[in-house]
């Protein structure tokens, strides 16, 4: 019973893709769909599994598979933007593929299930900042957070300023707008981590995407929870958490509540297992 418990996990994550695969390549009658969401559901439940089965580097085997499928074949092979001006781009268009259907679904409404596990388990620009040494914070959180409402109307800005002007070839602009992204964002987030000796400090301040993310991960399914008989208030989860989450708090109003990547670094580091 125990060893069936800990397929249960990684069992609905994989069904949960498997059931927007099959419905997005039958209603859009393209396989594509089936194949893509299909690898990303395995990728994850693969990386859950191995969680449980307690391999050290199971998050990262899931981020990597994911994070570079999405960052190479799809970013720098298949020319899909999907990054948000890639979102904005295709909502404009009014289009509903590629980058509107993994916001939807990774961003947008997916995290009323599963909170932020994008952030933990498949995100391509976290996949290279948590390779960066400082893991755990080593200062004070700033106050900074205003700065990521500030990149998510740039780029609003910047594509609606390409359809006001009726910029002709936009795919090819997409394209080097998805270039240019990401070397913004591993720049910048490589320098922050240094400068503030903190991996995820892209994530707390700059990131534009946590606009979407952290509003709906509030009412997320899937939390980590304190088994209050069983915590005997050492600590160590709130020392090993990236982003600061007052971890045994159990109520929705706990600070940086809306911060948690599901990592599970917390639940790892707890002498009694009470996460
Ligand atoms: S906050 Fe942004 S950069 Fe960080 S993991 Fe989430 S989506 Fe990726
Ligand atoms: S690590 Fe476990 S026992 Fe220690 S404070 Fe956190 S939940 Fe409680
Ligand atoms: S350490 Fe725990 S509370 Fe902190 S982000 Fe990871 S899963 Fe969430």
């Amino acid at each position: 019973m125990k060893n069936l418990k800990k397929f249960a996990l990684p069992a609905v994550f994989w069904l949960i893709f498997e059931t927007i695969a099959v419905t997005l390549w039958l209603t859009k009658d393209n396989l594509f769909y089936l194949l893509n969401f299909s690898y990303i559901g395995t990728s994850i439940a693969a990386g859950f599994l191995l969680f449980k089965l307690r391999y050290k580097h199971a998050r990262r085997v899931a981020q990597f598979l994911v994070g570079t499928y999405m960052l190479v074949y799809l970013g720098l092979i298949s020319n899909e933007n999907m990054q948000i001006e890639g979102f904005w781009y295709y909502l404009f268009t009014g289009v509903f593929e590629a980058a509107t259907i993994h916001y939807a679904v990774a961003k947008i409404f997916g995290p009323l299930i599963f909170g932020r596990g994008w952030c933990g388990f498949a995100c391509w620009t976290a996949m290279i900042l948590d390779l960066l040494p400082y893991k755990t914070p080593e200062q004070h959180r700033k106050k900074w957070g205003f700065i990521r409402y500030i990149t998510f109307v740039l780029s609003f800005l910047f594509v609606s300023a390409l359809f006001l002007a009726q910029v002709k070839d936009m795919e090819r602009i997409m394209f080097w707008a998805f270039l240019v992204g990401n070397f913004l964002y591993y720049t910048v987030g490589i320098i922050l981590a240094f400068a503030l000796k903190d991996n995820r400090a892209f994530c707390k301040y700059i990131c534009p995407i946590t606009v979407f993310l952290k509003p709906m991960s509030y009412f997320s399914l899937m939390r980590i929870k304190c088994d209050e008989s069983k915590c005997i208030s050492c600590g160590k989860c709130k020392r090993v958490c990236p982003m600061d989450v007052d971890v045994t708090d159990n109520s929705r109003k706990r600070e940086n509540r809306t911060e948690c990547i599901l990592c599970m670094e917390c639940v790892k580091s707890c002498p009694k297992n009470a996460l």
